[in-house]
């Protein structure tokens, strides 16, 4: 039996996994072979400190766990399929083998959320894609959209510049969402264009995505429009009538999903599926804890992640030796 099972091998995870181990609990981190941490396909990270010059997101997860296993974490991969409560802890049973804990540490993450209009799914993989470092190199000198307005969608707006033609931003509302920073480089870089107000209510294609559909609304003010952007597009914004981008490439980053379904009934979680913890990272059910994006929380950060994970470690080391005592 493990004093500590880790599911996810994300920032969260890898923390808890580094605390676990020095802290000499038994721990083995489970990781999917099929969901990867938002971190890892993320291209540049420069708001983790310590790297003034930045890092890759794969570089750093790969660091934090060699960090771990250096300190005697166990790892294996394999997919969720439940967590049983047993006479002694959790019973953490995947699709093919199960292990039992103690205490079970949940760092799931959260996926890309799917708009769910038509042609998304259909061209997914042929012009759909929710990952710019996986797929970007595939546009050189295409024209591109990008869908949303918050720090992943001008984080790697910015990013598909390096190999697309243009890049056209299509946002819901007319203000962003995304850091100042992300703004101010987004605006000034001349091959992003924005369309305001518009929504996409269809991608289209034959082999392959040929351009989106997008219904849009007033343009609006203020919202730092760069000069240049399509004439044909905004009369149509004005007109209120649905018009047409033409593009090879449709990139979506409208949020989060968190990773939870196989929790539901075991913790609480919020309307959104995501976990609901106290300070502490304990969640409703004795001996788990939740840590990163999974959880319930205002600021979703590699950083903040981390600090779940060392957090919910601590947690779990003192509800172990409750155990153990009582
Ligand atoms: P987010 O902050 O939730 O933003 C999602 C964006 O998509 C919003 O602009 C939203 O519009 C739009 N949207 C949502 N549903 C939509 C729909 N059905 N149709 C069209 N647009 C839709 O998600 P995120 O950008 O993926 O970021 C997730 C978390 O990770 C955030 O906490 C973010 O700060 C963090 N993050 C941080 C960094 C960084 O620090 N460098 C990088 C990436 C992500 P509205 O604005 O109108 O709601």
């Amino acid at each position: 039996m493990y004093d500590v099972i880790i599911i996810g091998g994300g920032p969260a995870g890898l923390t808890a996994g580094l605390y676990s181990a020095r802290s000499r609990l038994k721990s083995l981190l489970i990781e999917s072979p099929t969901v990867f941490s938002q971190a890892i396909t993320t291209f540049h990270i420069e708001n983790y400190p310590g790297f003034p010059e930045g890092i890759g997101g794969f570089e750093l997860i790969d660091k934090m766990k060699s960090q771990a296993k250096a300190f005697g974490l166990e790892d294996t991969f394999g997919n969720m399929k439940a967590l049983l409560r047993q006479k002694e802890g959790w019973l953490v049973s995947l699709e093919d083998k199960s292990y039992e804990s103690r205490a079970v540490i949940v760092a799931v993450g959260a996926s890309p959320k799917k708009l769910g209009v038509p042609g998304e799914a259909e061209f997914c993989g042929k012009g759909v894609s929710y990952c710019a470092t996986c797929d970007g190199p595939f546009f050189r000198d295409k024209d591109i959209v990008v869908v949303g307005g918050g720090d992943t969608a001008l984080e790697e707006a910015i990013f598909l510049t390096k190999f697309a033609k243009k890049v056209t931003i299509i946002h819901r509302r007319d203000k962003l969402r995304a850091t100042k920073l992300l703004q101010e480089r987004a605006f000034s870089n001349e091959r992003i264009e924005f369309a305001w107000d518009s929504r996409v209510i269809g991608i289209f294609g034959k082999s392959g995505v040929e351009g989106v559909r997008i219904k849009s609304g007033v343009r609006g003010q203020g919202s730092g429009v760069r000069d240049g952007i399509d004439n044909a597009l905004v009369k149509n914004l004005k007109t209120k009538e649905d018009s047409e981008i033409l593009c090879n490439g449709v990139f979506i980053f409208v949020g989060l999903t968190p990773n939870t379904d196989f929790l539901k009934g075991v913790v609480n979680l919020d309307g959104s599926g995501y976990i609901v913890t106290d300070n502490e990272m304990k969640t409703s059910a004795e001996g788990i804890f939740a840590a990163g994006d999974c959880r319930q929380k205002s600021l979703r950060q590699i950083i903040t992640a981390a600090g779940d994970g060392a957090e919910a470690s601590f947690s779990a080391q003192r509800y172990i030796e409750g155990l153990t005592k009582g």
